[in-house]
């Protein structure tokens, strides 16, 4: 026999080890799981006093499959749903239920009248049958490849039965029911009940689950409640206690309701505590770079004036957002976040100038080398259009000198290399764009001001704290750009201590993308057409494979073997060009230019093209095997287009027969797709998206500085999260460090709730 210890095992903080109590470890809990993280919400108090929970050794490895090491996960090992089997029904009231077709899941006290032989099914299946009965008459059950239930049942035996009622060659009959039995002086356990259904496995099921955790409750002292009451009851709130008995045990269908309230604003409540506490200490603690405020007539001020359009006011405002925190003396941590082709290029240069009017470097980071070298192309398109193409057409020629700009790759030759990284440190170079080159350890920076990120999703959270490290007066301002667009609450919840502008209005006088779908050679012939016209009229268009090269095992056209399939058959007499990530640096960028002066028509490419090229001239976005793209990419390959004057197409290609809807990937394939085609609001699509992944993908880059969440959903709990966020507001400016005595033990869950010195702020400037 093993046990279950209550509470928690110690954590690798020492001070928590201590205020702990050195709680106990279950008693053959690897090491690695002692030194796990500890998970979900801290339910006992230091001093609680231990009782175990016995299990056997085959159980409490089955439960470690589940990850519950300990009471505390145990309680914590919420239900999925519950299944309300409050109400016991008569065999007569089956029948009629069956009669009227009122068919669905029931629950009857009966007895065994018969069991019959098992005998196998023409497919193989094992099957019981049998009849059961009460006062009021007799039906027929059925199991399929469930011998065990002939030793757990025998005729005669009384049990209470649920399942499925249906009617099968005009007789009514239960399938498959679970049941327990009846015994003298035991309360039925899973009848008569709201019954809660556990995540499970082979080895344990649900109600095991559900008998170790009642079991658990029955040995455990009181649950600590960290909340204050006064909260407590301004929310309207259970006590933690009890909403931890009712989610597991409730009496009555609000119980549930009830509890799950209280648990998701536990979870929301510290998680926010915890991002706000941190922010705070940062913003207190930590040295950042003071910009000068942009004045009318300095370099970034001119420059957005310069501009052949006029800023849309989201872009206005964010400049302004950008602008006041590089003005403070602590650093700024802020999130831009726009729909694909919203602008936020011209923000984030808009920053840079900030920082390098100041008299400061200013650095851009992109996740692919493509991505690198189109922001260097942009941003000196953008400054040559501001500065004139030589000095004599200085705009600026009194305030100050044209800022230098450098782009560093993996892929800049060495003595090019030299050159820029010389210029990095003695300060000759004022912008340096790149990829993760950038936050090698052979740069260093003479006085970096400001770090931009692009696309945030592809860095995590260690580069961009290396990319913090780099400064070397102060922390530099951190601008992170995405163009994965969430609504502004999730954006709390996920980045929590970062700020964030949002882009949410596009360009006045964009073209309209069409977005259609194609099936089979049929419907790409006439995609083939389309771009035939298109380029007649002197546009260009993208063709986008999922694969580059040719493979047996997924029958994909892949971009290589298709470019020359295109450039041959098809589109003979124009121009095809190719682009995939495997191709060196300066194919890819000789690929590129090519394509963005017009001298290719059509460029066949992998999703190296997805995120950031700017080719106003393409109006065609022809995606193969559009099955096999997320919504998102799908999204940012169709921003691509409609970037310029012109109508545009996105067409969606697939081999699949979208009509059979009879196969479940295929009609989960088609709704996307459709998705996609029926909306171009990026906000609308990433939240189906996440609908169709699951929230877990958005916290995967952001793992490691969060709690976890059991039991709260960002999607579905968006007003608790606004109110978890006030609240915290509220709490840490009446008590920036929680030390007040209502409050020691919510400082308590914050930390215990944040992996190890996710909250500690380092100094490091
Ligand atoms: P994204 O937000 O997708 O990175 P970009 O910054 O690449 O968008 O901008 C997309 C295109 O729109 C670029 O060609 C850019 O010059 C142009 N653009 C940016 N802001 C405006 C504006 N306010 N009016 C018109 N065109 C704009
Ligand atoms: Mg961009």
């Amino acid at each position: 026999m093993g046990e279950l210890i209550l509470g928690r095992f110690p954590t690798p903080r020492p001070n928590a080890v201590e205020r702990d109590g050195g709680s106990l470890v279950w008693w053959h809990m690897p090491a690695e799981t002692v030194a796990a993280q500890p998970r979900g919400l801290e339910l006992f108090g230091a001093g609680t006093r231990r009782r175990p929970v016995p299990v056997s050794g085959k159980k409490a490895a089955a439960l470690e499959k589940l990850e519950i090491a300990s009471v505390q996960d145990l309680l914590q090992h919420y239900p999925r749903y519950h299944v309300d089997r409050t109400q016991l029904r008569t065999i007569a009231e089956l029948k009629r239920l069956a009669a009227s077709e009122d068919l669905g899941d029931v629950q009857i006290h009966a007895r065994v009248k018969k069991l019959n032989r098992p005998f196998k099914t023409k497919t193989g299946k094992l099957m019981i049958t049998g009849t059961i009965g009460d006062e009021t008459g007799s039906i027929s059950v059925t199991w399929f490849n469930q011998q065990w239930v002939l030793r757990a049942l025998s005729v005669g035996a009384e049990a209470f039965f649920y399942g499925r009622l249906g009617t099968f060659g005009g007789k009514t009959q239960l399938t498959s029911p679970r049941f327990e039995l009846v015994r003298t002086g035991r309360e039925p356990f899973n009848v008569g009940r709201i019954i809660p259904i556990y995540p499970a496995s082979s080895e344990l099921s649900s109600d095991q689950l559900r008998r170790l955790i009642w079991d658990a409750f029955q040995r455990i002292g009181d649950v600590v409640d960290p909340v204050p009451d006064e909260i407590r009851k301004r929310f309207r709130l259970l006590r933690r206690g009890d909403a931890l008995r009712l989610i597991h045990f409730p009496e009555q269908k609000d119980d549930v309701l009830r509890a799950r309230k209280r648990l998701v604003f536990d979870e929301l409540f510290t998680l926010q505590l915890g991002l706000v506490y941190r922010k705070r200490k940062l913003e207190r603690t930590v040295r950042g770079v003071r910009h000068d405020a942009p004045t009318e007539d300095s370099l970034a001020e001119v420059f957005l004036a310069s501009l052949p359009f006029e800023l849309t006011s989201a872009q206005r405002v964010a400049c302004d957002e950008v602008a006041r925190d590089m003005t403070q003396t602590y650093p700024m941590h802020r999130l831009l976040e726009g729909e694909v082709g919203s602008g936020k290029t011209v923000v984030a240069v808009y920053a840079c100038l900030v920082a390098m009017q100041s008299g400061f470097q200013a650095a851009v980071m992109a996740p692919t080398e493509v991505l690198a070298e189109q922001h260097h192309l942009t941003v000196k398109e953008l400054l040559d259009r501001a500065f004139g193409e030589d000095e004599a057409t200085n705009l600026f020629a009194q305030i100050s000198k044209r800022p230098v700009v450098r782009l560093l790759t993996g892929s800049t030759p060495a003595t090019e290399r030299e050159k820029t990284l010389a210029g990095v440190a003695n300060g000759d170079v004022n912008l340096l764009i790149g990829t993760h080159a950038l936050i090698q350890e052979a740069v260093a920076f003479k006085n970096l001001g400001l770090a931009v990120v692009d696309e945030q999703h592809r860095f995590g959270v260690h580069q961009r704290k290396a990319l913090r490290e780099k400064g070397a007066v102060g922390e530099p301002d951190i601008l992170v750009m995405t163009a994965t667009p969430i609504p502004r609450t999730l954006a709390v919840t996920i980045y929590g201590d970062l700020d964030i502008s949002i882009l949410d209005e596009l360009p006045k006088g964009r073209q309209p993308i069409t977005t259609t779908i194609a099936v089979g050679d049929e419907g790409r012939e006439r995609v083939y057409d389309l771009i035939r016209r298109e380029v007649a009229s002197g546009r260009q268009a993208f063709i986008v494979y999922a694969l580059r090269d040719f493979s047996d095992k997924v029958e994909l056209r892949s971009a290589k073997s298709e470019a020359k399939r295109l450039a041959a058959e098809v589109f003979p007499d124009l121009e095809v060009g190719l682009v995939h990530g495997d191709m060196k640096a300066d194919e890819k960028e000789d690929a590129m230019t090519a394509f963005r002066d017009g001298k290719t028509d059509v460029l066949v490419a992998t999703t190296v093209v997805e995120v950031g090229v700017d080719v106003p001239n393409a109006t065609v976005m022809l995606i193969e095997s559009a099955e096999r793209f997320g919504l998102a990419q799908l999204h940012q390959l169709r921003g691509r287009i409609g970037r310029g004057a012109h109508a545009s197409y996105c067409v969606l290609a697939t081999d699949l027969d979208l009509d059979k809807s009879d196969d479940s990937a295929v009609a989960v394939a088609a709704e996307r797709l459709h998705a996609v085609a029926t909306t171009t609001d990026g906000f609308k699509l990433a939240m189906t998206d996440l609908r169709h992944r699951g929230e877990g993908q958005l916290f995967g880059a952001r793992q490691s500085g969060m709690p976890q969440l059991k039991m709260a959903r960002v999607l579905e709990h968006e007003d608790m999260i606004k109110a978890a966020r006030d609240l915290a507001v509220e709490v840490l400016d009446a008590d920036p460090e929680l030390r007040a005595y209502e409050h020691i033990p919510l400082e308590r869950e914050m930390r215990d709730r944040f992996p190890d010195q996710a909250l500690d702020v380092v100094q490091s400037g």
